[in-house]
């Protein structure tokens, strides 16, 4: 079973994929948790060249080569694996992020986005939560957050707000797999939600 997480940066989508991965390995079940841009070694070294450092070293349609190249080393090496020694992979974004961000946030990158991902990634997770929040209490969830070595861009709300708008669009235009999951509440009540979209696609 492969989950992926998505939302806004400060949804909590991070926690609740730990919270997730938490309570799964508890009744059990081996859980592969990782992440996105990262989740694998070359892949975290791809990560590091896209988010710390100078924000426009690299163009849009650079940055979405070493996005989708990170994330075809991060399937390779970590993703797949996992899936076929039977276990449970939680992933912290996937390429809806992708979508959004390559695709909206520099410029309308979009089909570029999707015919890199038909050529080289060619999966979806079997679920996707996205972890809904309004943009101006994720933004200063976020902002509280924020490590002074990686480039998160300065979102202002109105973008965050485009995203959110795009988030909540991408779980019409791909409804069977998506779960849109209602973040701001308790992070133990969004658990139990969360826990409860998994019943019955549990192994
Ligand atoms: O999820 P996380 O907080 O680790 O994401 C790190 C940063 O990378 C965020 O600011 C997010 O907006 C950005 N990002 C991106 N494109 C992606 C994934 C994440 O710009 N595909």
């Amino acid at each position: 079973l492969f989950v992926s997480f998505e939302g806004i940066d400060g949804s909590g989508k991070s926690t609740q994929a730990r919270l997730l991965a938490d309570a799964l390995r508890a009744e059990g079940y081996e859980v592969v948790l990782t992440r996105e841009p990262g989740g694998s070694p070359g892949a975290e070294e791809i990560r590091a060249l896209v988010l710390q450092g100078d924000p426009d070293r690299w163009s849009a349609e650079t940055e979405l080569l070493l996005f989708t190249a990170a994330r075809r080393d991060h399937l390779e090496r970590t993703i797949r694996p996992a899936l076929a020694a039977g276990k449970i992979v939680i992933c912290d974004r996937f390429a809806d992020s992708t979508r959004m961000y390559q695709g909206l946030s520099r410029g309308n990158l979009r089909a570029k986005v999707d015919a890199l991902h038909d050529l080289m990634i060619g999966v979806e997770p079997d679920l996707t939560l996205l972890v809904d929040m309004d943009p101006s209490e994720g933004l200063k969830r976020a902002k509280a957050r924020k490590t002074a070595e990686e480039r998160f861009e300065d979102f202002g709300l109105e973008l965050q707000q485009r995203m959110r708008d795009g988030f909540l669009d991408l779980a019409r235009e791909y409804a069977a797999r998506f779960r849109v999951i209602d973040g701001a509440r308790t992070p133990e009540t969004v658990a139990q939600d969360i826990r409860a979209a998994l019943h019955g696609r549990l192994p």
